[in-house]
C-alpha cells in the first residue's frame, strides 16, 4: 500500500497535533508532505523536522524568512493565503486535511478540489459558510469531501452504503457542555471565561471549547451535516448524550438506528478520512463498554441555549444566513472571552446579527464573504 500525500494545513493547532501522532504512528498509510501554522516558528520547525514535507507555509513573511535561515533549501517555504493555496495544490498531494479555524480555509479548499484533491474537512466554517460551493466543486471534479469532525465522521461511517432514500433523520450527539445542569437562565449571566472554557469531555481549542458551552458548535455541525449529506436541516436533531461515546446517529425509515461509538479523540475520525474506504489498526484505544457501564441522553434545552434554534433557522434560510450567524458568533465569542460581553449576550448578538443584515439567497462566494464582513461590523460595533 502507497501512503496517502498528506497536505495538512493547520499543523500547529489541536487537530493538527493529532493529525501528526496519526502520520507518526501509520506511515505505510498516510505521509505529511505539506505543512502550514500560524506563526508558532518552533512547533513548526520541529513538525518540518520530524516530517521532512516538501512544503511548508506560516502566516506572516517573517516567520517564513526566519525558518529559511534554520531549515536551508531542505523544503519550500511560502507564507500568507498564498502560501495555503501552493499546499493545497502540491502535485503529489493526495489529500487536503483542512484544520485551520476561521474563513482562510475556504480558499485553499476549493483551491484543493480544482486540482483533484480529495478534502478532509476539520474546520467547520468551510461547509457552513459555503458548502453549497464546495459540494459543487467535489461533484464537478469527482472528488471526495471527508468528514473529520468527531459527528460527521459517525454519520459518514453509518451511512456508508445505505440508500439515502431510507434515512428518516440524523441524530447528532452533544455532550451538553459544562452549563447543561445550569436550572435558570439568570446563572448563565455569571459564567465567567473560565468557566465556559472547561469542558467536560474533550480537550479541544479556545473557540470550540466555548463554541460547545453556548452550544453554538452543534448548531454548526447541523449546518455542516446538511451540506455534507445531502439532508434537510429539518430532518437533523440533536440528542444531549453526556460521555461523549456515541459520536452520532443515523435513524432508517423502518425505525432501525445506527450509531458509531469509539474513545472521545480526534485521531479516529483523522485516521479513517486517510485511510477511508479501510479500516487498520491505528493509534486510538479500544473501547471498554463495561468500565463506562452506562450511556445517558436528554433532551437538548431550548430555553436555555438559545443556539441549536437559530442555526436551524440560519440552515433553513440558507444564502448568506449561515455565513451571518458563523461570524457573528466568531466576533460576540472573542468580545466574551474579553470580557466584554456576558455569557447570553453571544446568543443575542448573533440573532440580531441574523435579524439586521440581509440575505443574500443563492449568493457567489464574494457575496459570502462580504455577508461575514457585514456580521464581523456589526457586531464589533455593538
Ligand atoms: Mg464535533
Amino acid at each position: 500500500m502507497t501512503p496517502r500525500h498528506v497536505s495538512l494545513l493547520g499543523a500547529t493547532g489541536s487537530i493538527g497535533g493529532s493529525a501528526a501522532e496519526v502520520a507518526r504512528a501509520l506511515p505505510e498509510q498516510m505521509k505529511i508532505i505539506g505543512l502550514s501554522g500560524n506563526n508558532n516558528g518552533e512547533r513548526l520547525l520541529e513538525l518540518t523536522r520530524e516530517f521532512q514535507p516538501q512544503a511548508i507555509s506560516t502566516q506572516n513573511a517573517t516567520t517564513a524568512q526566519q525558518l529559511r535561515q534554520e531549515l536551508g533549501s531542505t523544503c519550500k517555504i511560502h507564507h500568507g493565503s498564498e502560501g495555503l493555496i501552493k499546499l493545497a495544490t502540491l502535485p503529489e498531494t493526495d489529500l487536503v486535511l483542512i484544520a485551520i479555524s476561521g474563513t482562510a480555509g475556504l480558499q485553499p479548499a476549493l483551491s484543493a478540489l480544482e486540482a483533484g484533491k480529495d478534502l478532509a474537512v476539520a474546520s467547520k466554517e468551510i461547509l457552513v459558510m459555503a458548502g453549497k460551493h464546495v459540494m459543487a466543486a467535489a461533484k464537478k471534479y469527482h472528488r471526495n469531501v471527508l468528514p473529520v469532525d468527531s459527528e460527521h465522521s459517525a454519520l459518514f461511517q453509518c451511512l456508508e452504503g445505505r440508500d439515502p432514500t431510507t434515512v428518516r433523520r440524523l441524530i447528532l450527539t452533544c455532550s451538553g457542555g459544562p452549563f447543561r445542569n445550569v436550572e435558570k437562565a439568570e446563572a448563565l449571566f455569571d459564567v465567567t471565561p473560565k468557566m465556559a472554557l472547561r469542558h467536560p469531555t474533550w480537550k479541544m481549542g479556545k473557540k470550540i471549547t466555548l463554541d460547545s458551552a453556548t452550544l453554538f458548535n452543534k448548531g454548526l455541525e447541523m449546518i455542516e451535516a446538511q451540506w455534507l449529506f445531502n439532508v434537510p436541516i429539518e430532518k437533523i436533531d440533536v440528542v444531549i448524550h453526556p460521555e461523549s461515546i456515541i459520536h452520532s446517529m443515523v435513524e432508517f425509515v423502518d425505525g432501525s438506528i445506527l450509531a458509531q461509538l469509539s474513545q472521545n479523540n480526534m485521531m479516529l475520525p483523522i485516521q479513517y478520512a486517510v485511510t477511508y474506504p479501510h479500516r487498520v489498526a491505528g493509534p486510538a484505544s479500544y473501547l471498554d463498554l463495561t468500565s463506562i457501564g452506562r450511556l445517558h441522553f436528554e433532551k437538548p434545552r431550548h430555553d436555555l441555549f438559545p443556539a441549536l434554534r437559530l442555526a436551524r433557522q440560519a440552515g433553513m434560510q440558507g444564502g448568506t444566513m449561515p455565513a451571518v450567524l458563523n461570524a457573528a458568533n466568531e466576533v460576540a465569542v472573542a468580545l466574551f472571552l474579553d470580557g466584554k460581553i456576558p455569557f447570553p449576550e453571544i446568543w443575542h448578538s448573533v440573532e440580531r446579527a441574523m435579524n439586521t443584515i440581509p440575505l443574500v439567497a443563492d449568493p457567489s462566494l464574494d457575496e459570502i464573504l462580504i455577508a461575514d464582513e457585514a456580521a464581523r461590523r456589526f457586531i464589533a460595533m455593538v
